[in-house]
């Protein structure tokens, strides 16, 4: 830029001092042209506006006097006031009829005098004193008559001093020319300095600017405009950096947001090809993305591009991949030519599930409560219809029942009543410390009655040493009764039980073995769902509700243990409870 600016300058500078010499020169040339010629027909005109001269020239002196000899002699006396040098001016004494030359103060050029336009004139009777700057000559011709024959007074001057003094002043104009030139040259290196060197400057903050270095400060040289313009330029590339890092931060924080976002999020340009995804869209689509890849591939079967890209608002599809329930929605993000279409992948299943559980709990709870109704109404029916009629021993059975199936309803709702609390985050602990082994083994004692009337073999494997444990003992006792009753109650009659316990790092825990009837591979995952059973009628039939394993699991939860199936090859069932010793850390427990 400096080379080019320079280059601007040093040319202008030269075309301006050409323009003005050249300008200059030709004025001054013309003017002394001008002037000499002026000069010239004044010095003539005076000459023949003298008296003397004119009567001299005319009048003659002598009868048959040579009137041509004698006017030249009168010109030879007066060439003084014409000016005449008889070198460069001289003058002619021509005939004014034939225009002929009749003598001279020099000897007439071969071939006589042309005629010029002034003796043209003269010829006609008028003066001729006209001169073009340009001829290399100018003349004057005068007619006069003396002795009644007219002649012609022709003066010819060949311009030698106005070009001698041309010549002079063109050399000199030449001089000055080389002379400005130098100083013009000079003078745009001064300028080159004073501002190209400040523009570079600027230039080069420019392009560090926009390579991305926005902290460079320029140095601030002058008040002038360039001063100010650097000024400008320093806040503006530190507004620039400020905004910039905003924008920068805006984006890390999007981007990290996009990275970890459960939600998946597709983006395609105008020319439908993949240019972001984020991991759970590849994670939910089960596939990774290309940028060869395109929308028409992934999602044309939802909507066609066009379709997608011109939404007001958005479109939404659904999908179903590996299982999984995925809501897609896709929207425009932009109608402008940077635009593109944007898919949003919602992963639903969990919702779904949630609301099917929702929808099956509420039929349970409904066919539960309705069936021990049934039977309570029925029975109560038969009762009062027949009051007085049965026999004694009949209706102390129907009685039985009653009580029975109202026992087992006030169970249900108890248990429904537990279940609520834990959902709601109502239900707290009450904290103690006591030992695992006794309680352990008070749930042996507990069992061992029923056990025996089902001819079970109970064994009870407790070590020698088991630490206290921090917890609520009541609901700690209620899990292991839970656990070891349903081992009793699916464990056919003669059945084998062990009870076991120990410590496993800061954790005590209690397994219940039965080889009773196990539960088939495809239940195993839901038994700890709320009503759940894998035989209806043999559970009901035992007075279970389905609901046990739900609660014991939700109480191990809030101990922040665990209520595991252990696998085992051998028919029957293993189920392990983990408590931790010291206790949950939650606060909302609080010591009993
Ligand atoms: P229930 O009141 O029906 O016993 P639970 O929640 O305690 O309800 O148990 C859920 C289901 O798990 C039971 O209905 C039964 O099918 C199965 N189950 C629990 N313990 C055992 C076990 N020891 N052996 C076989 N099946 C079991």
């Amino acid at each position: 830029m400096r080379r080019n600016l320079h280059i601007k300058l040093v040319l202008i500078m030269v075309l301006l001092i050409v323009s003005l010499m050249v300008v200059v020169g030709a004025f001054l040339m013309n003017s002394v042209t001008g002037y000499y010629i002026n000069e010239f027909y004044q010095q003539i005109a005076d000459a023949f506006g003298q008296n003397d001269f004119v009567r001299d020239l005319q009048t003659v002196t002598q009868e048959g006097e040579d009137g041509a000899a004698m006017v030249k002699e009168v010109l030879d006396a007066y060439a003084g006031i014409l000016g005449v040098d008889r070198r460069d001016r001289n003058f002619y004494v021509l005939d004014g009829v034939t225009g002929r030359c009749l003598g001279g103060s020099a000897t007439p050029p071969e071939g006589g005098i042309p005629v010029t336009p002034n003796i043209s004139s003269a010829l006609l009777g008028g003066r001729g004193f006209d001169s073009s700057v340009t001829a290399d000559y100018m003349d004057a011709a005068i007619p006069i008559t003396r002795g009644g024959h007219p002649y012609i007074v022709y003066i010819l001057d060949g311009r030698e001093t106005a070009r001698s003094l041309n010549a002079s002043m063109f050399s000199l104009i030449v001089e000055a020319l080389a002379l400005g030139l130098i100083i013009s040259i000079l003078l745009s290196f001064l300028l080159s300095k004073t501002m190209v060197d400040p523009l570079q400057r600027l230039t080069n903050g420019i392009e560090e600017v926009a390579r991305g270095n926005f902290s460079r400060k320029l140095e601030i040289t002058s008040s002038d405009e360039i001063g100010q313009l650097t000024e400008s330029f320093n806040a503006m590339a530190q507004q620039l950096e400020t905004t910039i890092a905003a924008v920068e931060n805006e984006r890390n924080k999007l981007d990290t947001l996009f990275l970890h976002m459960a939600d998946g999020v597709v983006a395609f340009d105008r020319a439908q090809r993949v240019i972001h995804s984020n991991p759970a869209a590849a994670r939910l689509l089960g596939r990774a993305f290309t940028q060869e890849d395109t929308y028409g591939e992934l999602f044309g079967d939802l909507f066609p591009f066009e379709q997608a890209e011109a939404a007001d608002g958005h479109l939404a599809g659904s999908r179903t991949v590996g299982g999984r329930f995925l809501e897609l929605l896709l929207a425009p993000y932009a109608r402008a030519s940077q635009g593109g279409v944007l898919v949003l992948i919602h992963d639903v299943t969990e919702q779904r599930r949630a609301e099917q559980q929702r929808k099956d709990f509420v039929a349970n709870v409904s066919h539960e409560l309705r069936t021990p109704l049934t039977n309570i109404k029925s029975y109560a029916e038969t009762l009062a219809d027949g009051v007085g009629e049965l026999p004694p021993e009949m209706e102390q059975r129907f009685l039985g029942v009653i009580l029975n199936e109202s026992d087992r309803m006030t169970h249900i709702l108890q248990d429904l009543l537990t279940l609520s609390r834990f959902d709601s985050g109502r239900s707290e602990l009450r904290l103690t410390e006591f030992p695992f082994a006794q309680a352990v083994n008070d749930t042996y004692q507990a069992i061992l009655m029923d056990a025996q009337n089902h001819a079970h073999t109970v064994e009870l494997n407790l070590p020698d040493s088991l630490p206290q444990v921090r917890a609520d003992r009541e609901r700690v006792m209620q899990v292991m009764m839970n656990i070891v009753s349903n081992a009793i109650k699916y464990t056919p009659d003669g059945g084998r039980i062990v009870l076991s316990a120990g410590q496993d790092g800061d954790k005590v825990w209690m397994e219940v073995d039965d080889n009773g009837i196990g539960i088939p591979e495809s239940d195993r995952g839901r038994i700890f769902e709320r009503f759940y059973r894998v035989d209806k009628a043999r559970s009901r039939q035992s007075g279970g509700t389905g609901l046990g394993l739900s609660i014991a699991q939700e109480i191990m939860k809030q101990h922040e243990g665990g209520l595991y199936l252990v696998d085992k090859a051998e028919p029957g069932l293993t189920i392990r409870m983990e408590l931790p010793v010291c206790g949950p850390r939650e606060e909302d427990a609080h010591e009993g």
